[in-house]
């Protein structure tokens, strides 16, 4: 059995509603959390939310990608929030790689080299202050001076402002 296979067996076993079953589809605290997808995070225990609170838009870094740009165009123009969180952390697996580094790897396993950038950093700091220019940057979204960086420790569970 794999685990897509066990995890269609929980649901099925379900008993409690896993969504809110509102008839809205707009975050109710009209704010976008971009935060890594490590497992060690969850972004509703670290940060108190509830379901139906917030968008949570989770890629490996908690990196503001093109992808993250077109999911909040499409949570501010159409879905209501005005805020973003960007979190990224201590110890993520993206600060362990290089760009040319892991570029090199996939190229000489596949014969392809990927066109996307792998977003690798040596500093959290600087690769959140980097995320939040792009949202500050972007023409595409109309709510971008409400945006703030944090580094969430991910030993203590604690968020460090990032100005
Ligand atoms: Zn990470």
């Amino acid at each position: 059995m794999t685990t897509t296979d066990e995890l269609l067996n929980r649901n099925a076993e379900r008993t409690v509603p896993a969504t809110t079953g509102g008839s809205s589809a707009v975050p109710s605290r009209n704010v976008a959390v971009v935060t890594c997808m490590d497992t060690r995070i969850s972004p509703y225990e670290v940060l108190g939310l509830h379901t139906g609170e917030a968008h949570v838009l989770r890629n490996a870094g908690g990196i503001v990608t093109d992808d993250v740009i077109r999911s909040l165009a499409l949570s501010q123009r159409k879905l209501q929030t005005r805020e973003v969180m960007v979190v990224q952390h201590t110890g993520c697996g993206v600060g362990t790689v290089t760009e040319d580094g892991f570029k090199d790897e996939l190229e000489s396993a596949t014969g392809v080299r990927p066109t996307w950038s792998v977003e690798a950093f040596a500093d959290v700091y600087e690769s959140v202050r980097r995320s939040v220019r792009r949202v500050r940057s972007s023409h595409f979204l109309p709510h971008a001076d409400q945006v703030r960086g944090f580094v969430l420790d991910i030993d203590s569970g604690k968020l460090t402002e990032v100005s």
